[in-house]
Formats: structure tokens, C-alpha cells, sequence
């Protein structure tokens, strides 16, 4: 078996990406999420809610990628 398979649990495959959630309320403006992931503590969000994250929210925010943390969007056209 030489087929190479992702990480179990880190992406989630959707046929359109959703925008992030922080950006609308954090800078009024939208953008293309690129992960579903769990939040640690944020100004306006308990820490453990889940939202839809562009990669700055993401990095700022997530708690990482994995089961229970968050899933990478993967995009099918
Ligand atoms: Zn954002």
C-alpha cells in the first residue's frame, strides 16, 4: 500500500466555502473561511464555540486542526 492518505480528521470537504464569522464582527467586512474550527477565547466569543475562520481569524482564534479543534475547508468545484 503506497497510497498516501491526509491527516484523519483535519479537512472537511464542502462545494462552497462559507465566509468567516469573526471578520463581520470584528472588522465589519467579509471574507472566504478557509477552516471550521473551535475557538480558544476570543472578545466577543465563549472559548469551545466552533466557527467558520479565514486563515487570520484562524491563526488568531483556532485551537488548531484535528478531531474536536477544527477541519480545513477543501473546496470541490
Ligand atoms: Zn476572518
Amino acid at each position: 500500500m503506497a497510497t498516501r492518505t491526509p491527516a484523519p480528521n483535519t479537512t472537511i470537504v464542502v462545494s462552497t466555502a462559507p465566509s468567516c464569522d469573526i471578520c463581520p464582527i470584528e472588522w465589519g467586512s467579509t471574507s472566504t473561511a478557509t477552516v471550521d474550527g473551535k475557538l480558544t477565547a476570543t472578545p466577543f466569543a465563549r472559548a469551545g464555540q466552533w466557527a467558520s475562520m479565514c486563515e487570520t481569524h484562524f491563526l488568531a482564534y483556532g485551537s488548531g486542526l484535528g478531531l474536536g479543534k477544527g477541519q480545513r475547508y477543501v473546496v470541490t468545484a
